[in-house]
Order: structure tokens, then sequence, then C-alpha cells
């Protein structure tokens, strides 16, 4: 720039806006501050070209500064002729940023030469004479170029570039990105915005009040942009709120000085100064504890999310083994059903009595196996979702008294009376799988039958507006109370039971309760206590709900 052409004045002294200090000194501090933390947290493209962003800012504001209260023209001058360069770095910055954030890399070489020509006048320009031709030495103003000033107006035009690249961008991101294209892109257009009119609407209403105001804005805006760009890399961003809470009170308080003007302000002044201080300290602190026990927190449960994980596939490998050994087992076991029903029936030639007894025997133990495969291959197809039902509107109570012919000879063996009561009332057909519910039924008849000794079991039906209720009560060894809420988990089986009935699974029962949630329907015990007998109680609704994909 041509000094000659100024006339070293030493007594420029205009009117200062009041808040003069205290809006330039934070600005420039704090974004010096933000520009150092970023890089310092992210040492991707992303921080590097925040960095500049903030630093442009922070140096504008302080040769701001500088044109306000310096008296000597050539310190103005001086301070006055970074402003065109300046403010074309801040709005090339603020679109270079753009680019870097939402292509998650650095832009290209082209686009890097386009930039680069955008500020080559700038750089070429700022020392020279069509930068500042002159000063005012009336006003204490620098005479500014006419082309010069209008070109680094072209800030407009970012504003309208970023805001069709975010909308651009916005279009084609994932629902996270665009939360995150959304607090970005309003940050990165209100900074600018703020930046670029202001002291257009300073200078046109001659209030320079107004341009103060908007230095807050943009240290404002330059926070919510370092925010968000460390909140989506990094987990302690609540102790970075605090301390970016602390310290900006402590520079914006620290301004005061500035201009308190008494003895009284001043010590009012660093009095509340210590105060929130001690109280940032412990702030800072304890978001400090609370932020390590989250991060202990989130490996924990990173970790069990993983172990569950891991459980998950294990219990998947074992139903589905458990489905295959069960395919293959049932198989011979029907074979050696069918050839001792034939052996039984006298198909290969009379059979003695006593080969006649262990062929029953054998019969049976048959039985008890094929009926274990088959509980085992019912909890893999439950578990794995894929039990398929048929349902259909059914008569449950010749359904029920079907499995009369099933268990006469067993309770007759026994010496247990069996007795399938005629319902009190008149019993609607209901929906449901009738395979399924003849198997919880036998079920329950089964057990009863099995945990009775001397009486008998009965079978009762009853039903309201809702649903239909099978009851199959016995006079058996009854259930203990604490062992209720337990006997239709899997593998239960009751303490005492096994004394009786050594060959049982504690699967029928936990087969059945899900079958009948299948239907809409609960299934429960009761009993009076050991030794007085038990009630099991299946209760069906009338009607299935409709919405239900069966
Ligand atoms: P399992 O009979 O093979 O042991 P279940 O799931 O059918 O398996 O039954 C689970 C347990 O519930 C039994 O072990 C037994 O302790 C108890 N239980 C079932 N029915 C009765 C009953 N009628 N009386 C007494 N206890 C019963």
């Amino acid at each position: 720039m041509n000094f000659d052409l100024v006339t070293n004045l030493e007594s420029c002294y205009v009117e200062i806006p009041n808040i003069l200090y205290y809006s330039h000194i934070p600005a420039a501090i704090i974004s010096l501050i933000l520009a150092i933390f970023v890089v310092y947290k992210n040492k991707d493209y992303v921080g590097r070209v925040l960095f500049i962003l903030a630093l442009s800012f922070s140096l504008w504001s302080l040769m701001n500064l500088v044109v306000w209260i310096g008296h000597d023209s050539r310190l103005i001058m001086f301070a006055w002729s970074f402003f065109g360069i300046l403010s074309v770095a801040i709005t090339l910055s603020s679109l270079y940023f753009v680019y870097v954030f939402f292509g998650k890399g650095d832009v290209s070489f082209p686009k890097k030469i386009i930039f680069g020509l955008i500020l080559l006048p700038a750089i070429l320009l700022t020392p020279t004479i069509y930068n500042l031709p002159g000063f005012d030495a009336v006003s204490c103003e620098a005479f500014e170029n006419y082309y010069f000033t209008n070109y680094y107006y072209f800030g407009l035009l970012v504003i309208v570039w970023i805001l069709i690249l975010s909308f651009l961008r916005y279009l084609k991101a994932s629902l996270d990105f665009r939360k995150q294209i959304i607090y970005l892109g309003v940050g990165i257009e209100l900074f600018l915005l703020l930046f670029l009119m202001l002291g257009y609407f300073a200078a046109l209403f001659n209030n320079f009040e107004i341009e103060q105001y908007g230095l807050f804005g943009m240290t404002f805006f330059m926070g919510v942009l370092a925010y968000m760009i460390v909140k989506f890399k990094v987990f302690d961003i609540k102790l970075i709120g605090a301390q970016a809470l602390v310290v900006t009170q402590f520079i914006l308080i620290a301004s005061i000085f500035t201009f308190a003007t008494s003895t009284v302000n001043r010590i009012l002044v660093g009095i509340t100064l210590l105060i929130t201080s001690g109280a940032g300290w412990f702030l800072i602190q304890s978001v400090k504890r609370e932020v390590k026990r989250k991060e202990e927190l989130q490996i924990m449960s990173d970790k069990l999310a993983r172990a569950n994980d891991e459980l998950r596939k294990l219990d998947n490998a074992k139903s589905e083994f458990i489905s295959i050994a069960s395919h293959q087992l049932r198989t011979p076991l029907t074979a050696i059903k069918g050839f001792i029903s034939l052996l039984l029936e006298g198909s290969y030639g009379a059979v003695q009595p006593k080969v006649r007894d262990v062929l029953n025997k054998i019969y049976l133990s048959n039985e008890r196996l094929i009926q274990l495969v088959e509980d085992l291959l019912n909890i893999s197809r439950i578990e794995s979702g894929r039990m398929e039902y048929k349902f259909m509107l059914s008569d449950i109570v010749k359904l029920v008294n079907d499995l009369q012919d099933t268990f006469v000879i067993t309770a007759k063996n026994r010496g247990l009376s069996l007795t399938f009561a005629t319902p009190k009332e008149e019993i609607p057909p209901i929906e449901i799988d009738q395979a399924k519910i003849r198997e919880v039924v036998s079920n329950l008849i089964d057990n009863s039958l099995k945990y009775t000794q001397k009486g008998g079991v009965t079978v009762n039906i009853t039903c309201n507006d809702d649903a239909v209720r099978v009851i199959v009560s016995d006079t058996g060894i009854g259930i203990p109370e604490e062992n209720l809420p337990y006997l239709f988990s899997k593998f239960s089986r009751g303490k005492d039971t096994s004394r009786l009935h050594a060959e049982g699974t504690g699967l029928g029962l936990y087969v059945g309760k899900n079958l009948v949630e299948m239907h809409h329907g609960k299934i429960w015990a009761e009993s009076d206590g050991p030794g007085r007998g038990s009630r099991f109680i299946m209760e069906l609704p009338l009607r299935q709900p409709i919405d239900d994909n069966k």
C-alpha cells in the first residue's frame, strides 16, 4: 500500500460504540481458542479448514478493533487494509468447510484451483493502491476502492452456493446425516449472513452498535460449528461444552474490565470473575467425572451387547442342532413303533404272553422317546419362530372328549378314575389349531395321571362371554405354592416329582404355554398345596383378534 498518500495523523479520535471491547475481545479470543481446539481434536480436513475459518474471523475482529481504537492514521490504514482479504478468506473457507464436511475428505484439485483463483486478486491487490486509495482525515476513515469492496461481497454468492449445496446433499443423505446437514447449514449460513449484512446495515443506519452485536452472533455460530464437528467425532462433548462455557464466561466478564469506569465496578467485576471461575472449576470437574463414568458404562454395555449377540448365535445354533437331530431321531423311532405294533398284532406269528409283556414295555419306552423328540422339535420351532398354525373353527368339547379313548386304559392300569364332565352351558365353536390344542390338553391329562396316586382326574369345560376354559383337576401330589410360578419354564420340574416320575423332562408345560399364547390364550396352575391335588386351567378366547396374521 502506498503510505505516502497518508498524512500521518496521530489524533484520530472517533466516537467508540459502548460495547466495542465487550464484543470484539471475546470474539477474537474465543474464535482463536475454538480454532486451536478444533485442530487439536480433529486432525482431518474438516478440522483444518474450520481452523482457517476461525482464525480469519479472529484476525478480522482484531483488525476491526484496531481500526476503532487506533489513533494513528497509519495503524488504522494498516488494519483496515486487511478487511478485504480476510473477508474473502472467511467466505471462501466457509465454502471450503461445507465441501469437506459433506464430502468427508479434501476437495478435488480443480475446485482448489477455483478457490485459489478467487483468492488471488485479493492477495495481489491488498498491498496496492487499488485496495485503499487514501485516508479521509476528517472522518478518520480509509477510502475504499469501490471495485475491491464489491469484490469481497461475492460472499453473498457463497451464501446461495452453500444453500444449494446443502439442499442437494440433503436429498441423498441418510437420516442421521440429514440432521448434521441442517445444523451445519443453518450455523454457517447465519454466520455468513451476519458477517456480510451487519457491516452493510450498520453503515446504512449509521448505527455501529448493530455490528457489535453481530460479532456475538458470529462467535456463537462459530461455536455451533466447532461443536458440530466435534460432536459427531468424540465422546466427551459435554466436557468440552462445560469448558467452553466457563472460558467464554471468563472472557466476557474479564472484558467488562475494559469499560468498567469506577473502582467499585472493577472490584465487583473482580469478585464476579473469582466466583465464576471457582464455580466453573467445580462444574468442569463434575462433568469430567460424569463423562468418565459414562465412558465406562458405554464400554461395558458394548461388551454386553457383543456377548448377547454371541449368546443369541449360540442359541440359534443349538436350536438348529436340536431340530436336525430330532428329525433324524424321529424316523427310526416311528419305524420301531410300527414294527412293535405289527409284532403285537401277531403279523409275524403268535406272541408268547411273556414276550408280549416285554414288547409292551418296549412300546411304552419308545412312545416316551417319541414324545421327547416331539417336545424338542416343538421347542426349536417355537424359538426360531418356525411353528406353523392352522386355525379353524372347531368343536373343543368333541376334541377334548376324543382324548378319553387315549387315556382310559392308562387310568385303569393306575387304578384312577378319569371323568369327562358334560359342560353345563352350550360351548360355541372356537377358532383353534386342533392338533396344537389337542397336544396341550393331552399333556395336562397325562401329567395329572402321572402325578396322582389315588383318586382320579376330572376334565371340565366352561364358557363365558369371552373365553372357553378347559380345566384338568386331579387328587394328586399337588404343587407347593413356591413352585407354581416356575412350572411353565423350560426344563422346569417340581423338586419331588422325579421321585414319582424319573423320566419327565420339564418341557411339556413350557411347550403348552407357548402354544396357548399363540392362540392369545392363557394357561396356569392352581393347587391347595402338597398332597391336595392340582388344577390346570387353559383359557382360549372365543374369537381370535382380526389383525392376527396367522
Ligand atoms: P414333566 O412332566 O415332563 O416333568 P411338564 O412340563 O409337563 O414336565 O411339567 C413340569 C412340572 O410340573 C412337573 O415336573 C411337575 O413337577 C409339575 N406338574 C405338572 N403337572 C402336575 C400335576 N398334575 N400335579 C402336580 N405337579 C404337576
